[in-house]
């Protein structure tokens, strides 16, 4: 046992005892100091509960009421607005939020809660907008003032309890923990000390003692988070050194002559960055982020070919086999003129194919090397491998990102995707990379004319204008949720399914066309032949899942029928719609669904109103939060205790500034820091592969 009276075992704790310690090992609180860090999960503000009859407008005052009604709509222009009617004792009070869709599903009829905020007076009744919400329970004491901390429980355990335990543990043992952050520091941050901030967290006196020392907890979370990203930073810049490609204007010329186009503006200035970056002996790690289409290949394949310049290898990794067989398309054809070693590594390359592969590369006869990330990782070994391009489509990932670096020497790393995320997510998920953004496409490119079809009648007439569009030689997709039918189908009249859409069609609206059905259910060979007839203009029609979503290019095809629209996530859309915006003739996409939920409703006007893939991540990150966003389920929870992305991001970005300086300074190396490092080795040091050592 530990002479650190913080890391004692709960039991000895005076009131807890084994039966109870057991309960809390539930709760993962095993030692003192777990306790002393087990926070509320909300404090209820009983001191300043108002009648209806009192209120007085715009200013801060908290009501105490019955939620009656629960009422979500559409306004113009893809808003929306939640209102929650409160019933408190016989006055009637609203809630409202604007485009918080998600606040609907938070309340049911017959909750009891409290309200707080500025009210208003709106139609002979008082209002709050966005009001901070407090929910009662049965065990909460009538209200007779006062802050209430609420904690997480388990079974046996009553939140009376805890909150004897927790007060019991701050009085005696708060006073012994330590504060990992310097005088100097917090105060030129504005925070409260540790202690401090932990008792206004469990137990404040005011609603502004509770926001200071969240906000001294927030920010440490994100400080630690950060401090963590800027060491892994610093890490990679320190850890090896990088081969030098420099570029000449030779170097420049020779390869924009490859072209048959002019860069955009964006594309140089991503260029510039890149070139600046692997001119120098410190490894690059940056991620370009820019929609499909915007010419991310070819700033990968100009940075490949300044490597190749420079005398080194470069190799290209795509998520799938498709993908790379597409830069493959790409390179060769940008390539036909030089003589360039390249190699498509693939999954179907035969055992002696593999092995010649491998040794041309290992003896440095090919320098431009494309395939799957899971190919090139297994066993390739390089010769002088200068340049790492990792296609991420829209795939996430940060585990296998460090892959390459071997002894001292550690390649240039350039990540791409094609679905950028709001800022502050970047800022974790990326946060260690420095980061290039492409806003603009390249030229004639069109606009696809995008609207939401609700009702059969208009269904009817979106048909007749699309069989005047494929009487004309055009293409279209029919894109639907599932291969088979399901129990959703029959409560509505339209079709989810790719097979039953494909059959009716036929029958119906498409009779006299040459329809194709393609989906994940055929298998290789299957698939392919029905999109080389799509590709061949054999089929005009062609009904599919999402296997379209990636991969598939026919220019020709500038028509698209989403069926149950609403089905769809946001950036699943966006991808979707990209089939169709490559072509010569305007494209026309239909949003066809019946949905009239709120948030579906948000998501087919944001796909109506803009092809600016930027605004649609926010919008997504908007309606959906982080989690759903970067499809966390894959790739684990983003580790923040306390903060929260949506609400917390200014002091994100602050917190992100100052750790960045701290690092970059050395100040973080001084003893003063000390505590704080152990902290952020201890939470970080394993998922972000920093040595113990910091
Ligand atoms: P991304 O990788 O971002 O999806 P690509 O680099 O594959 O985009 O480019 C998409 C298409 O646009 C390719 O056919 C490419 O040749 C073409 N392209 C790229 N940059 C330009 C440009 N500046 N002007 C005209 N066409 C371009
Ligand atoms: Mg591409």
């Amino acid at each position: 046992m530990s002479d650190d009276p913080l890391k004692q075992s709960i039991q000895y704790v005076p009131g807890v005892g084994p039966h109870k310690a057991e309960l809390l090992a539930k709760l993962s609180l095993f030692t003192v100091e777990d306790v002393l860090w087990f926070l509320p999960r909300e404090v209820l503000d009983l001191t300043c509960i108002k009648q209806v009859a009192d209120l007085e407008k715009d200013k801060l005052q908290t009501v105490r009421g019955t939620v009656v009604d629960i009422d979500a709509r559409s306004l113009s222009q893809g808003r929306t607005l939640v209102a929650v009617l409160l019933d408190c004792d016989g006055d009637y009070l609203r809630g409202s939020w604007f485009n918080q869709i998600w606040m609907r599903t938070k309340f049911q009829p017959g909750d009891r809660v409290l309200f707080s905020g500025k009210p208003k007076r709106k139609s002979g009744r008082w209002e709050i907008g966005h009001p901070r919400v407090q929910w009662l329970n049965d065990d909460d004491p009538a209200a007779h003032g006062g802050f209430l901390p609420r904690y997480r429980l388990t079974e046996g355990l009553s939140m009376q309890a805890m909150r004897q335990i927790i007060a019991r543990v701050i009085q005696e043992y708060l006073p012994l923990l330590p504060d990992h952050l310097p005088a100097a520091f917090r105060e030129q941050h504005r925070l409260p000390a540790l202690q401090q901030a932990i008792r206004q967290l469990h137990a404040p006196e005011t609603a502004e003692q509770y926001d200071a020392g969240h906000r001294r907890l927030i920010f440490d979370d994100l400080l630690e988070f950060q401090l963590g990203l800027a060491l892994r930073r610093r890490l990679w810049k320190t850890a090896g050194h990088a081969f030098r490609l420099p570029t000449t204007a030779k170097i420049d010329a020779r390869i924009r002559r490859l072209f048959p186009f002019r860069f955009t503006a964006g594309q140089d200035q991503a260029i510039r960055e890149i070139t600046g970056d692997i001119a120098i002996a410190t490894a690059m790690h940056r991620l370009l982020q820019a929609d499909v289409g915007a010419g991310k290949t070819v700033v990968a394949i100009y940075a490949m070919l300044v490597a190749i310049a420079a005398g080194h290898q470069a190799v290209l990794m795509a998520p799938t086999e498709v993908l790379a067989s597409q830069h493959w398309a790409t390179i060769d054809a940008a390539l036909k003129e030089s003589r360039v070693g390249r190699l498509l590594l693939t999954g179907r390359l035969t055992a002696a194919e593999r092995k010649q592969a491998l040794q041309n590369i290992a003896e440095n006869n090919v320098q431009l090397i494309i395939g799957t990330q899971a190919v090139i990782q297994q066993d390739v070994t390089f010769n002088n491998l200068g340049l790492v391009v990792i296609d991420e489509q829209h795939k996430f990932g940060v585990a296998q990102r460090g892959h390459f670096s071997k002894e001292d020497q550690v390649p240039h790393v350039l990540v791409m995707t094609a679905t950028p995320i709001p800022r502050s997510l970047s800022l974790t998920q990326f946060g260690d990379l420095d980061i290039t953004t492409i806003t603009e496409l390249p030229p004639g490119r069109q606009t696809v004319v995008t609207s939401r079809v609700r009702s059969a009648a208009a269904r009817k007439k979106v048909w007749g204008f699309l069989r005047k569009h494929l009487r004309t030689g055009r293409q279209l997709y029919v894109v639907c949720p599932r291969v088979e039918e399901n129990d959703s189908d029959r409560a509505t009249e339209l079709a989810g399914s790719a097979e039953s859409v494909f059959t009716e069609l036929q029958q119906t609206e498409l009779e006299n066309f040459r329809v194709g059905l393609v989906h994940g259910r055929l298998n290789r060979d299957e698939k392919a032949d029905v999109m080389q007839q799509f590709r061949d203009g054999e089929l005009q029609v062609l009904v599919s899942t999402t296997v379209i979503e990636v991969g598939v290019d026919v220019s020709n095809a500038t028509l698209m029928v989403i069926q149950q629209a609403e089905r769809f996530g946001l950036a699943q859309l966006h991808q979707l719609r990209g089939r169709i915006s490559r072509g010569s003739y305007q494209g026309y996409c239909f949003l066809f669904s019946e949905a009239d939920s709120p948030e579906a409703m948000k998501r087919l006007s944001t796909m109506e109103q803009t092809s600016n893939v930027f605004k649609i991540a926010e919008v997504d990150f908007e309606l959906r939060g982080p989690g759903d966003v970067l499809g966390t389920k894959q790739h684990g929870e983003l580790p923040l205790r306390v903060a929260n992305l949506q609400t917390d991001q200014e002091l994100l970005i602050e917190a992100r500034q100052v750790a960045f300086e701290l690092v970059a300074s050395n100040q973080f190396d001084q003893p003063e820091f000390r505590a704080l490092k152990v902290r952020v080795l201890e939470r970080f040091g394993k998922l972000m592969d920093l040595p113990q050592s910091g």
